[in-house]
């Protein structure tokens, strides 16, 4: 088991779920050994996923980690359930005492003086933090290319984008630098790089995970979530997570608990009509999935979701108002530094997508901004999410693509914003209508790895995971 364990340490292929990791510590492996091994792959690689590796706070972790092992054996993880799991952590999300820098010039020095409610929840049972992961600038982005900090590779194939915008979290985990991450998800950013890697996300209910910590993007639609190489890791990690936080307000009362796998025979299973007709390659993927729950039993339907065909467009005025409002603390005086002597003074330490996002914003908050377009985006965003509760009348979940191609070449998409944007079009309304919705490996396109998005109701993600888990089991065994 021990080999095994460190066996899968740098390995795209090789992976050992958190029970295994946790049986080997139990039966003799040192978290310091562990710890140490992943730190030496970390610094050995060359993907680019760490922005900033925490070499000395990781391996005081692991000391204290043995020391209670040594005190109490198998005792230890009961109340902590993620005891010695080294782990990585987007560098939205702060951690008292570490760099944080969002990807950003502008917060190249900054180190937050408080931690998130999400990381303290999981120190305290017992996680290993090795690191601050690489992004796409304050989260604005789709492939990983948009940092500060140079971009982010493949794991599998290195002139390959990962996808984005938490692209250092899934490259760490498929190229096995970390046991599990965390992303954000603000219209996709967990699910299309945990599809264009080939691993496993959980993108909750909106106000499952508290966002106390996590740098503002678009804040009714920010969530952060779990990125693993199993669903029942995520699991995990979103049950130690959620619950209601006193310093969110949007935070729910709402703690993740893993049920058991469904009677598929009483499971309806919507399919979106408007998601068909425009990726051949990832709607023949959906269809094999289709036919998959049909054959366990469950009763699969077409379904409706006539305003999602304006989802971008909606997001895209959303996101960029929410943005240019939160961004306006970025000034140089309040946080983030100045550029002095230039014309932009403050402002000139932004990359170019977020200055574009700061513009777009700005204008659709301005007097004619906010009643031709802002107030209609939001008018919209009221009838996608009816569309949602009218479909989940009918139907439990519902499954899709999540992404309309598979993982690109490097500088592909950077040159057209637009093209970029597209991409999102299958993850944005799970963020719109704040319900959960999750990436699940469904095999490959030609070379590439695609998941398969499963959407829940409101609150209703252990159902979504529940479905999730047996078609990981099961689907691709004997199909490709
Ligand atoms: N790609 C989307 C954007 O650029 C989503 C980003 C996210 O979810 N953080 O806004």
């Amino acid at each position: 088991m021990v080999n095994r364990v460190l066996e899968a340490i740098g390995s795209t292929e090789r992976h050992c779920s958190i029970a295994e990791i946790q049986h080997a510590l139990v039966g003799g492996l040192k978290v310091q050994d562990l710890t140490a091994a992943y730190l030496g792959a970390i610094h050995a690689s060359d993907l680019n996923a760490f922005i900033t590796i925490c070499d000395e706070r990781a391996m005081q972790q692991a000391r204290d980690a043995d020391r209670l092992i040594a005190a109490l054996g198998a005792q230890a993880f009961v109340s902590r359930p993620l005891l010695g799991i080294p782990i990585g952590v987007k560098d939205n999300i702060a951690i008292a005492g570490v760099l944080m820098t969002c990807a950003s010039k502008m917060l190249e020095n900054y180190v937050p003086p408080y931690t998130a409610t999400a990381i303290k929840r999981l120190e305290d049972a017992g996680a290993i933090v090795l690191g601050k992961l690489n992004m796409d600038e304050f989260a604005m982005g789709g492939s990983g290319e948009n940092s500060a900090y140079g971009l982010t590779r493949h794991p599998v194939d290195k002139t390959l984008v990962p996808g984005g915008s938490s692209s250092g979290s899934a490259a760490a985990v498929r190229g096995g630098l970390c046991v599990a991450a965390l992303g954000t998800d603000t219209g996709g950013s967990i699910r299309l790089p945990a599809s264009f890697c080939g691993i496993h996300a959980i993108k909750p209910t909106y106000g499952t995970v508290s966002r106390f910590g996590l740098v503002a993007f678009a804040s009714t639609l920010d969530q952060i979530g779990p990125m693993t190489r199993s669903l029942v890791d995520a699991e995990l990690m979103l049950g130690v997570m959620s619950g209601r936080d006193q310093s969110d307000m949007t935070s729910i009362d709402y703690t993740y608990e893993p049920i058991p796998e469904p009677d598929f025979s009483k499971l309806r299973i919507g399919v979106p009509e408007e998601y068909f007709g425009l990726m051949p390659d990832i709607e023949a993927k959906v269809l094999d999935a289709m036919a998959w729950f049909e054959s366990k039993g469950a009763q699969v339907q077409r379904v409706s979701l006539p305003h999602c065909h304006a989802a971008i467009a909606v997001y895209y005025l959303v996101a960029v108002a929410e943005a240019s409002s939160n961004l306006a603390r970025f000034d140089g005086v309040r946080f983030g530094s100045r550029l002095d002597g230039v014309f932009e003074g403050a402002r000139a330490l932004f990359g170019p997508e977020v200055k574009r996002r700061i513009i777009l914003g700005t204008f659709a908050l301005s007097a004619r901004g906010t009643t031709s377009y802002y107030k209609q985006a939001n008018y919209v965003r009221a009838q996608i999410r009816e569309d949602f509760e009218r479909v989940f009348q009918q139907v439990d979940l519902i499954i899709g693509p999540v992404t309309p191609t598979g993982a690109y070449k490097i500088g592909a998409q950077m040159s057209d914003p637009l093209q970029m944007y597209l991409n999102d079009f299958y993850t944005i309304p799970a963020n719109l209508a704040g319900i959960p919705a999750l990436s699940v490996p469904a095999g490959k396109v030609g070379e590439l790895d695609v998941g398969l998005q499963v959407m829940a109701p409101w609150r209703q993600d252990a159902l979504a995971v529940a479905a999730a888990r047996v078609f990981d089991k099961e689907f691709l065994h004997g199909r490709i």
